[in-house]
């Protein structure tokens, strides 16, 4: 989430650039609010999308009901799971602001924390609760910051999840990368699944690597797909999103625009 919020946040600063009065005497939409329609209109209409997140959670059960007759008597299995369409969904915060015309601030994000509204992914809150039955630990490791723990607990709470507690929120605190965190979680348990809608909720390889590299080591990892890793569905931001734009934040509208053309195969 953060990462699309900061890319809009970019773009109202260089419109303020650009312009004096943006927010007020200007339309304030932009090529860039208009662009984001399109994913988030799948996201919250297409039955499709709703159809491969069940899938998704069916594959990891079915993967799990494989290898829960091998666990060893002293293994404390876990699943580190991310929040932020993975586990719940905060497309109604995307389409208020296209709605409004608006590009993101993090007045915005931080109200719709605090809301603790959002609803669950179909098929996740009856997944983990599942998992939980199997006596298997949950892990949330978001890149929403600590400050957010609270709401996220109470908004986890409200949805029934399990663990929704502050010593199984793994909050963005020192960076970004989630890797340290989940090291931490090995620590203690032996981590059976991964759960995420960007690749680096998987492993540190994918991290700011360009279009072909990520594409390379999700070959590599062909055989964890569906098994151990279950992705789901997010074409609204991510990190296939920052690999377009070379994780470049400084870029214009109009450079960020050249660059989704330039990133389309045609034949
Ligand atoms: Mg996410």
């Amino acid at each position: 989430m953060k990462r699309a919020f900061l890319i809009f946040s970019l773009f109202l600063f260089v419109s303020n650039l650009q312009s004096q009065d943006t927010s007020k005497n200007n339309p304030p939409t932009s090529r860039e609010v208009d662009f984001i329609t399109y994913p988030v209109l799948w996201h919250q209409t297409s039955a499709e999308y709703r159809a491969l997140c069940y899938q998704a959670f069916n594959v990891a059960r079915t993967y799990l009901e494989t290898i829960i007759p091998a666990r060893l008597s002293n293994e404390q299995y876990a699943i580190i799971t991310d929040l932020d369409e993975t586990i719940i969904d905060n497309s109604f915060l995307e389409a208020k602001n296209i709605k409004e015309g608006k590009v993101y601030d993090a007045e915005g994000w931080k109200k719709w924390v605090n809301s603790a509204t959002a609803t669950g992914i179909p098929g996740a809150v009856d997944f983990l609760r599942w998992a939980a039955v199997q006596n298997i630990t949950i892990f949330y490791i978001s890149n929403r910051t600590v400050s957010d723990v609270n709401a996220t607990i109470e908004n986890l709470k409200k949805l029934q999840l399990p663990y929704a507690d502050r010593e199984h929120m793994l909050f963005l605190a020192d960076g970004a990368t989630k890797e340290p965190r989940r090291k931490k979680v090995a620590e203690n348990h032996k981590i059976v699944m991964l759960l995420g809608d960007n690749l680096n909720d998987f492993s540190n390889v994918f991290e700011r690597r360009s279009i072909q590299d990520r594409k390379a080591e999700t070959d590599k990892l062909h055989d964890e797909w569906g098994k151990r890793f279950i992705v789901l569905p997010n074409a609204i931001y991510g990190e296939w999103e920052s690999a377009i734009y070379d994780y470049n934040r400084k870029l214009t509208p109009q450079q960020k625009e050249e660059k989704r053309k330039e990133n389309l195969t045609g034949y």
